[in-house]
C-alpha cells in the first residue's frame, strides 16, 4: 500500500523537535485499500468468535506488557508527556483491553427474552452482531489510552479496525498495530493508515461500517457531516469544560489535591480533566491556598524531572494564552503563575474570580490553567457548571451531598470525592452530551456500540395467528379480551 504513496509527513518530538519518524499520508485510495484488507479479515475475525478473539486478545496484552518501556519511549517522544504519565495511560489502558475482552460474550450474545402476552407460540431472541468494519480516528493527548477505549472494544465485539492516529501521534498508532501482528493478530484485523485530516476524511468516505471518533468538537462536526453522505453511524467522544465543585463540608485537602491533578496533569491536555472549580464562599480562601500551594510546586519542562511536559500540539499554546488574556479581562487575577508567553512549555497558571462569560470559562483550553471561582452556594455552583455548551464530565466533593449533586450536573461521568476515576473503571461507559459528543465507549455500552441489535422470532406452534389475511373476528375478541384483562 505504502508503494502507492509518494507524500510523507514527519513527526516531530515536542521535547527538542526531532523527527521521531516519517510516514506516509495515505490518501483515499491507500484508505480504501486498507478498509478492503480489514474487510477481507473481518469474516474470519467474527466467525473466531467470542473464546477465539479473547485468546487473540489476551496475545495482544500480552505483548504489550512484554515491550512496555518500549511503548512509553514512543509515547514520550511524540507526545512530549513525562514517562510517568504514559505509563499510566498505559495502564489504564490495559486494563479495557482485558476487561473488553473478557466481557464480550456475557454482554453480546444470544439470549432468549419473554415473547410477551400475544406471542406465547414464539421463541423470541435476541443477539449484537458486529458491524464489520470500524474506522478509528484518535486524538493525540492520550494517544494509546483514548483510542484503546474503542480499539479493543470494537475488537472484541467482532469486528476488523481501521485506525487513523493522530498526525501528532502516529509512531504511537502503528505501534499498537504492529503489537497486535507481533501477537499473532491475523493480518488485516488491525489496520492503521497514517496522515493529515483529509486521510481521516477519506476514512469516512471508505465505506466502513462505523466510525468511532475522539477530537475536538469542531472536528466532530466535520466527520459527522461526511459520514451523514453515506448514512455511516458515528460515536463522538469530543471536547469538555468540567467543573469540579467544592462544598463547605468537604475534604479540603481532597479536593485541592485532586483539582491540582485534574487540571495539570499531562499538562492540562486531558478531555476530562479539570478547567474549573466553584468553591463554596465558606471555605473558598482556604481552598485556594491550598490549591495555590500545591500549584506552585508544579514545572513544566522536557527535561525527565518535570511534572508537566510541553503542549504536544505547539498551536494550542495561542488558545492557553488567549484564554488566560481573556480571563484577566474579564476581572480575573493570576494566583500562581504569569501570562504565558511564546513557545510551547507553558508553566501552570492558576486563575480566581474570572467572570463567568470569559472564554477561560466557557470553550475548552487543553492546557494547563485553573479557574477557582467562589459560589454562593452549591445551588449556584451547580448552575454554573452546567452552564456551557460541554457535557462530558465533572468532579464533586462534599462529605453529606455527595450523591445529590452529581446527579444535578449535566454530562456521562461524575467522580465523587476523586476526580476521574469513572475512565478507569472499565465496566463504566465514557461520553457526554451536547457539544462532548454522544454514543458511548467503555463498559457493556461501549460493547453494544460497535454492534447492532438483532431480533428473531421462532414460531414454535401455530396459535392466534395475527399475521394472516384470514383473521377472524373471533381471534380479534380474543385478543381484545386480553389486552382489556392485561391492560384495561
Ligand atoms: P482534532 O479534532 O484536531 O483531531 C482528532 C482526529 O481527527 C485526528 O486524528 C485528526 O487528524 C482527525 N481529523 C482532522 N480533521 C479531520 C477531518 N476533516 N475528517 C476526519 N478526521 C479529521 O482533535 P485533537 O487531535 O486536537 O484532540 C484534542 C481534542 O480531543 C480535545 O478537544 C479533547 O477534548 C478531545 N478528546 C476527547 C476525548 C473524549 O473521549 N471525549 C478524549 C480525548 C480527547 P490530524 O491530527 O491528522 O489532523
Amino acid at each position: 500500500m505504502d508503494a502507492m504513496t509518494t507524500a510523507t509527513f514527519d513527526s516531530l518530538s515536542p521535547l527538542d523537535g526531532t523527527v521521531v519518524r516519517t510516514f506516509p499520508v495515505h490518501d483515499a485510495d491507500d484508505v480504501a485499500t486498507s478498509v478492503a484488507r480489514a474487510r477481507r479479515a473481518a469474516r474470519d475475525w467474527r466467525s473466531l468468535g467470542f473464546a477465539g478473539r479473547r485468546r487473540a486478545l489476551a496475545a495482544w496484552r500480552r505483548d504489550i506488557v512484554a515491550h512496555l518501556d518500549d511503548l512509553i519511549a514512543v509515547v514520550r517522544a511524540e507526545t512530549g508527556k513525562p514517562a510517568g504519565d504514559a505509563r499510566l495511560e498505559i495502564m489504564l489502558a490495559l486494563d479495557h483491553l482485558a476487561w473488553a475482552a473478557s466481557h464480550a460474550r456475557r454482554v453480546l450474545r444470544w439470549r432468549a427474552v419473554f415473547p410477551g402476552p400475544l406471542m406465547l407460540n414464539q421463541s423470541a431472541s435476541l443477539g449484537y452482531v458486529p458491524y464489520g468494519v470500524i474506522g478509528v480516528i484518535g486524538p493525540w493527548n492520550y494517544p494509546v489510552f483514548t483510542p484503546m477505549g474503542s480499539l479493543a472494544y470494537a475488537l472484541a465485539a467482532g469486528n476488523a479496525v481501521v485506525f487513523k492516529p493522530s498526525e501528532y501521534t502516529p509512531a504511537v498508532g502503528t505501534w499498537l498495530r504492529d503489537s497486535f501482528v507481533r501477537a499473532g493478530g491475523p493480518a488485516g484485523v488491525f489496520e492503521v493508515v497514517t496522515g493529515l485530516g483529509a486521510t481521516g476524511a477519506a476514512l469516512c468516505r471508505a465505506g466502513v461500517d462505523k466510525v468511532a471518533f475522539t477530537g475536538s468538537t469542531a472536528t466532530g462536526k466535520a466527520v459527522m457531516a461526511a459520514c451523514a453522505e453515506s448514512l455511516t453511524p458515528v460515536v463522538i467522544e469530543a471536547g469538555g469544560k468540567d467543573a469540579l465543585l467544592v462544598d463547605e463540608d468537604a475534604d479540603l485537602d481532597a479536593a485541592a489535591e485532586a483539582a491540582v491533578w485534574g487540571a495539570y496533569s499531562n499538562a492540562g491536555q486531558t478531555c476530562i480533566g479539570i478547567e474549573r472549580v466553584y468553591a463554596h464562599t465558606r471555605v473558598y480562601d482556604r481552598f485556594v491556598e491550598k490549591v495555590a500551594e500545591r500549584t506552585a510546586e508544579l514545572r513544566a519542562g522536557v527535561d525527565d524531572a518535570a511534572r508537566l511536559g510541553p503542549m504536544t500540539m505547539p498551536r494550542q499554546g495561542d488558545v492557553v494564552r488567549a484564554h488566560v488574556a481573556d480571563a484577566l479581562a474579564h476581572g480575573g487575577t493570576l494566583r500562581v503563575g504569569t501570562a504565558p508567553g511564546g513557545g510551547s512549555t507553558l508553566q501552570p497558571v492558576l486563575l480566581v474570580g474570572v467572570g463567568e462569560e470569559s472564554t477561560a470559562v466557557r470553550e475548552e483550553t487543553f492546557g494547563p490553567t485553573l479557574v477557582v471561582n467562589r459560589v454562593a452556594s452549591m445551588e449556584e455552583a451547580v448552575d454554573r457548571a452546567n452552564a456551557v455548551r460541554y457535557g462530558l464530565s465533572g468532579s464533586v466533593f462534599s462529605r453529606r451531598r455527595g450523591r445529590e449533586l452529581a446527579a444535578r450536573l449535566r454530562g456521562g461521568m461524575v467522580a465523587i470525592n476523586s476526580v476521574i476515576a469513572f475512565a478507569a473503571v472499565p465496566a463504566l461507559p465514557f461520553g457526554g452530551v451536547g457539544d462532548s459528543g454522544f454514543g458511548r465507549i467503555h463498559g457493556a455500552d461501549g460493547l453494544r456500540e460497535f454492534a447492532y441489535a438483532r431480533a428473531i422470532t421462532r414460531q414454535r406452534f401455530p396459535l392466534l395467528t395475527l399475521t394472516t389475511m384470514r383473521r377472524t373476528p373471533g381471534v380479534d375478541r380474543i385478543v381484545e379480551r386480553i389486552i382489556r384483562a392485561l391492560y384495561g
